[in-house]
């Protein structure tokens, strides 16, 4: 599985930096933003290093349609019953800060910190 050292979240996927877990399975780490913009912030990524959502080609088609279908399990689980959003930051003018590719997951009642 391809794997960047100098990656956070590379490092979190391999449980070399401590993340509250949210959900796991062999190509998928769900775990809570360090940093939440909403009362339930959550950030699904795959486990292996992909730098970003401008980096995949159609070898990552089922990983990110697993990635989206996952959402709205997972705010089921947080207790989220009043609607959600999901955002990925591409690249620079995206605002994307971590290069390891991941889907933010986000719900709860507002007002959020962020949009
Ligand atoms: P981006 O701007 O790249 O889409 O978002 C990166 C997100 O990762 C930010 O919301 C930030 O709070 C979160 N983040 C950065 N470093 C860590 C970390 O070490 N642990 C966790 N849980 N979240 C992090
Ligand atoms: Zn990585």
């Amino acid at each position: 599985m391809k794997h960047d050292p100098n990656c956070i979240f590379c490092k979190i996927a391999a449980g070399q930096i401590p993340a509250k877990k949210a959900y796991e399975d062999e190509e998928l780490l769900v775990f809570h933003d360090i940093n939440p913009w909403a009362p339930v912030h959550l950030l699904v990524i795959p486990k292996q290093h992909v730098a970003t959502l401008a980096d995949t080609g159609p070898e990552h088609e089922a990983l990110l349609g697993r990635m989206l279908a996952l959402a709205p399990k997972l705010m089921r689980e947080q207790g989220v019953t009043n609607g959600f959003r999901v955002v990925v930051n591409n690249g620079p003018d995206g605002g994307q800060e971590v290069y390891h590719l991941h889907m933010h997951v986000m719900g709860g009642p507002r007002p959020w910190a962020k949009g």
